[in-house]
């Protein structure tokens, strides 16, 4: 496809004052915001279809009652690599969405619940009292199966706040004067001989089209969770599988980087350890069940029982099954590369249990938002597909032949298991002890385990107005990056807080951008001559 990196197409297809890319929470909230402050918004999605990978989420928005302390614990979990602006622009941000929040709900007879949850780690401002979630609680007259019958979250869909969320923004869209264009995939950004964003192409079924954004563009498109080729790029360990969506493939990124942006936290994604469906078609890796989490030194819940252990291919334990957040930082531990054997010794892995542990409960949680897959959220569904995964073994032997490890050290780790959890304290790994369960009895069952991205943090830098940032520390005129693509999380992940960027991104590149005085095409020849004058 032929498009103008730099200059200015012959003509524009069609002209609006913000145009907003992507159609998940994060676009969602930048385009309410835009046409609330008056401005002709343009909110074009790549997919035939909404929602990206938010309406799988947990639709947990993490929120605080206290912006300083708040402040606090992002700047820990940060180390060093967000300014600190930037994160009290989030903290604040935290402690208005619950009434921000609940104006958007009323307007779509949705209520809203709301509870106190502590942050992930013992930084200061962990606390209970400072920190929570909010969610969407109920919906008059939705049916979530019914309304989004290829979307599943990791709930059924009746208890899935994701999915309630993005109705909610949905209908708040609905009720504005944006124009909503599916399957209308953003290519390239277009500037003035100053630099200036002043567009950008868009593929549609007619052809490339070239549209004016008079004020600025947004990109909300994503991250590249469904980008393997970016992710080999910037991640050591491979294969890893995207767990719900395959339009995040990092489209956002190259635009940024084409008119000069500067990246960050790019090594650092959300992610877990599942399963692989035993359809070779399926897109997705299967997350396994997602255990609540836990705060180190703060105690655990004593009745969350974690059914198995995960062993590397030469047979030895490597990690703690069940980590503080093990949703968010447990695919860390397979990045290991063995420079002997040539090999990631733990990709895939491993997961082991016996016959007591088996059943404890389903331990497949399939996520996706994607036309051609349904799934019946139903003990029935959850098990059959359990039971494809999953095989058996009648015998420690049987079960080191089948996953080709010598017999005496897989019976040396299981062994060291049991006696780990026969003393109550896995002190090699640090596993809580009341999660851990024996396995002794046969028959013994084992799947193979591997890295999954739930999403990804990666992405342009952007300063406090979420405008989009070049290498030099200069803000790119009028182009402007909300949601995951380019969060602020750089080291730890706070749980919730990529809705709430959503959310506080959204509305601050969405005001921000409204503000601004109309580009035109004489500003540009200004712009050019004082470019040249420079
Ligand atoms: C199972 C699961 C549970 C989660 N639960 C939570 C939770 O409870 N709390 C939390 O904070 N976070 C959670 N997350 C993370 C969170 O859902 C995401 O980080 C967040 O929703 C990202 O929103 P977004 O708007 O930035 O991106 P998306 O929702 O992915 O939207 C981006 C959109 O841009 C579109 N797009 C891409 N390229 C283009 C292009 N070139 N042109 C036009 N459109 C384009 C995509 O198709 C997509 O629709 C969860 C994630 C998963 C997978």
């Amino acid at each position: 496809m032929k498009t103008a990196m730099i200059g200015l197409p012959e003509r524009w297809d069609d002209t609006f004052d913000v145009v907003v890319v992507g159609y998940g929470y994060a676009g969602a909230i930048a385009a309410i915001e835009a046409c609330d402050a008056g401005r002709s918004v343009l909110l074009i999605e790549k997919m035939s279809y909404p929602g990206g990978i938010s309406i799988c989420s947990g639709g947990n928005i993490r929120i605080a009652d206290d912006a300083e302390k708040a402040f606090t614990y992002l700047k820990a979990t940060s180390a060093g690599t967000t300014p600190d602006d930037v994160l009290r622009v989030l903290a604040t941000g935290m402690t208005e969405i619950p009434d921000y929040f609940k104006r958007l709900a009323e307007a779509a007879n949705a209520t809203v619940d709301g509870r106190p949850s502590p942050g992930n780690y013992p930084f200061p401002g962990v606390d209970i009292d400072i920190f929570g979630y909010i969610s969407i609680d109920t919906i008059a007259e939705f049916d979530a199966a019914e309304a989004y019958p290829n979307v599943s979250s990791y709930l059924p869909p009746h208890r899935a706040a994701g999915i309630r969320l993005f109705k909610v923004l949905e209908d708040n869209i609905a009720r504005r004067n944006i124009t909503v264009r599916m399957a209308t995939p953003a290519k390239r950004l277009i500037r003035d001989a100053s630099g200036t964003v002043c567009g950008l192409s868009v593929e549609t079924a007619a052809g490339v089209q070239n549209i004016k954004a008079s004020h600025a563009v947004i990109l909300a498109c994503g991250g590249f969770e469904a980008n393997s080729e970016m992710q080999s790029q910037y991640w050591q360990e491979k294969p890893i599988m995207p767990v719900a969506f395959s339009g995040n493939t990092g489209d956002g990124i190259r635009m940024a980087q084409d008119v000069g942006a500067d990246l960050w936290h790019m090594w650092h994604y959300h992610g877990t350890y599942g399963l692989k469906h035993p359809d070779p078609d399926y897109p997705y890796g299967v997350r396994v069940k997602r255990l609540p989490d836990w705060v180190p030194g703060r105690g655990v819940r004593d009745n969350v029982k974690v059914p198995w252990i995960l062993i590397d291919r030469n047979g030895r334990r490597y990690m703690s099954e069940y980590q503080p957040y093990t949703q968010d930082t447990s695919a860390r531990a397979f990045s290991h590369f063995d420079t002997l054997t040539q090999e990631y010794p733990r990709i895939p892995s491993l997961m082991i249990f016996d016959d007591d542990a088996h059943g404890t409960y389903p331990l497949c949680a399939p996520t996706f938002n994607d036309p051609d897959l349904t799934f019946d959220y139903s003990a029935e569904a959850l098990q059959e597909l359990e039971d494809r995964i999953l095989k058996k073994a009648d015998t420690l032997d049987d079960l080191a032949a089948a996953l080709g490890i010598e017999v005496a050290v897989l019976r040396e780790t299981v062994d060291r298991w049991n006696a780990a959890c026969n003393a109550g304290r896995d002190a090699d790994h640090g596993r809580p002890p009341t999660s851990m369960m024996k396995i002794a009895k046969a028959p013994f069952y084992y799947a193979e385990v591997w890295p999954l991205c739930q999403n990804t943090h990666g992405g342009p830098v952007h300063n406090v107005h979420q405008q989009v940032m070049n290498g030099y520390g200069e803000a790119i005129p009028r182009l402007y990056a909300a949601g995951e693509l380019g969060g602020v999380f750089g080291h730890l992940y706070l749980a919730g807080g990529n809705l709430a960027e959503c959310f506080v991104g959204g509305w601050v590149a969405g005001r921000h951008a409204a503000a601004l005085p109309a580009w035109t095409d004489s500003s540009a020849k200004e712009n050019r001559v004082a470019a040249l004058h420079k």
